[in-house]
């Protein structure tokens, strides 16, 4: 056999073993994942070669992942039977910064390669994330190729690489990662197990840790909706979330442009928040095939979709993703934009389709709408119609949207008029109600003191304005009294008593023909408050 030759990384790949080394990845238990989804993705390679092929070298190899650990001799070996590497590819894919494998692989599936989506390979320093952990790295490779013998490639990431024939390989790789003394956390049988839960459960092959057999997930969210039962999705809700319920919904769809999305996420049956426990945290977890990148990111999706759970995969995110980045940052805002609006066509469809289900979503999880509607300026309108109001025309604990109650209004009513107070029975029993139900005009009935703040930032649905039936701004037409009425010059001298005793207590005291029961009642002449802003800020002052 010909000696060991020596070659030189490339200039690039020396600055890239610079950067991964001192400063890309803070985590370094990464190179697992990163040499796992390498794994992968020969095993991947190789089951489409399968298609085409004959000739394979062993071909009755099992499609697997074999991962041991020797505390002793500080090493992690991670082992695959999936198409393995040549001589030369080896010095091209891990010498050399243009030529990704996965790369040329598609260029080799040709036409086909297209369609095959889901083995393009991004731009990644993952093979070379194993430098931040190691005192060296041996890849041995055999190709799928009969013709070809096996090799060994050994480097200690400083410069240079060396490349040697090795006897008695079977097909695929085997990477031997030597480790740092201060690194030997990872020949730690529970620290690989560790990491294998976080990043690579979903791996689609057999995986085997230390000749035990590490359970991995079916990855649902790639598999076509209709092959889905709906225990399946119910499993890997549970699995995902942690949860011990059934989901309430769940959206699953698939997209290829402009960006190749695969989401798979739920709403659960309770909101913990409302329950009294703490502010939940986003949890819908980012993955790039099926290799976790972030289990918790923050800059996804809204805010208040936190309740949301679930997986949300793109091929179009690189696994050395950084959050810092501006293109990324646009890349994740794209992503969420892209899911919030399915998210949010979904419970149209529903409220539209289903109400009842609806509507008991609703009681749950309507106070996030309601966040969303006043905060989340790219999805107000579309939340704004999501929204459910009881009102003085709804029999008591049904609800309306606000399209069904501008379908609703008089000609001529130019506002939505609400009123705020804590249940039905203290607003139908006050006297702010009866001038509107004198003249049918319907009123929203709100019981929670977000929704004085919705209604504030929201402003208009429709074209028409929010008011609060009981400011001052309110303009009514008249309508026929009944009964017998004060003269004119008494009603002036009554609003001057009242006037007079009630002093500073009140702006004004003037006739009104609002009224058709009551005698008298107290509107609100503040252009920023409403009486029920007002109370809440007198008892934050106590
Ligand atoms: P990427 O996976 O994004 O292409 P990596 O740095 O992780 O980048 O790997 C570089 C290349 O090395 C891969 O594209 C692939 O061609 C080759 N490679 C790495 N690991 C393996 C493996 N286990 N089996 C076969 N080829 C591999
Ligand atoms: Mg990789």
């Amino acid at each position: 056999t010909p000696a060991p030759q020596k070659f030189e990384f490339q200039a690039e790949i020396k600055q890239l073993l610079d950067i991964v080394i001192h400063s890309l990845y803070t985590e370094k238990e990464i190179f697992v994942r990163e040499l796992v989804s390498n794994a992968s993705d020969a095993l991947e390679k190789l089951r489409h070669l399968q298609l085409t092929e004959k000739d394979i070298q062993d071909g009755d190899a099992p499609l697997e992942i074999t991962i041991s650990t020797d505390e002793t001799a500080k090493t992690i070996t991670i082992q695959d039977s999936g198409l393995g590497m040549t001589r030369a590819e080896l010095i091209e894919n891990l010498g050399t910064i243009a030529h990704s494998g996965s790369k040329q692989f598609l260029k080799a599936l040709g036409e086909g390669g297209a369609k095959n989506s889901s083995l393009i390979g991004q731009f990644g320093v993952g093979f070379y994330s194993a430098f931040m952990v190691a005192k060296s790295v041996k890849v041995y490779s055999r190709s799928w190729r009969t013709a070809e013998p096996g090799h060994v490639w050994t480097s200690d990431g400083s410069g240079s690489y060396e490349v040697e024939e090795a006897a008695d390989l079977r097909r695929g790789s085997k990477i031997v990662v030597e480790l740092k003394d201060e690194c030997d956390e990872f020949a730690k049988d529970w620290r690989i197990k560790e990491i294998l839960t976080r990043y690579s459960a979903f791996v689609g092959f057999p995986v085997t840790l230390n000749a035990k057999k590490f359970e991995t997930v079916q990855a649902l969210w790639l598999r076509s909706k209709n092959e889905i039962k709906d225990e399946e999705y119910t499993e890997f809700y549970k699995f995902q979330a942690n949860a011990h319920d059934a989901p309430r919904y769940r959206l699953h769809f698939s997209a290829d442009a402009p960006l190749a999305i695969n989401a798979l996420v739920f709403v659960p049956q309770d909101n913990t928040e409302k329950l009294g426990f703490a502010r939940l945290e986003p949890s819908v977890a980012l993955y790039c095939r099926k290799v976790l990148i972030d289990a918790a990111p923050k800059n996804l999706l809204p805010e208040w979709l936190r309740f949301m759970k679930g997986v949300i995969d793109s091929e179009d995110l690189p696994l050395n993703i950084s959050r810092e980045t501006m293109q990324d940052k646009a890349l994740l805002d794209k992503l969420g934009k892209v899911i919030t609006k399915k998210f949010l066509k979904l419970l149209e469809d529903e409220a539209g389709a289903r109400a009842d289900t609806y509507n008991e979503f609703y009681q749950e999880f309507g106070i996030f709408l309601k966040e969303g509607a006043a905060l989340d300026f790219t999805h107000k309108d579309q939340i704004v119609k999501l929204l459910r109001f009881e009102s003085s025309l709804t029999e008591p604990g049904k609800t309306t949207s606000l399209a069904d109650y501008v379908s609703r209004m008089k000609d001529g009513q130019k506002e939505i008029y609400f009123l705020i107070a804590p249940n039905r029975a203290a607003i139908e029993s006050g006297p702010y109600l009866e001038g509107f139900k004198a003249r049918n005009l319907e009123v929203l009935f709100c019981h929670e003191p977000v929704d004085e703040y919705v209604f504030n930032n929201v402003r208009e649905f429709d074209g028409k304005k929010f008011l609060a039936a009981d400011h001052a701004d309110v303009k009514l037409d008249d309508v026929p009294q009944t009964g017998e009425a004060l003269s004119e010059a008494d009603a002036k001298d009554l609003a001057k008593w009242l006037q007079d005793t009630l002093g500073t207590q009140v702006a004004e005291v003037k006739t009104s023909d609002r009224l058709v029961g009551s005698p008298a009642l107290a509107t609100n002449a503040d252009k920023f408050m409403t009486a029920q802003m007002r109370r809440m800020m007198k008892a934050m002052k106590k």
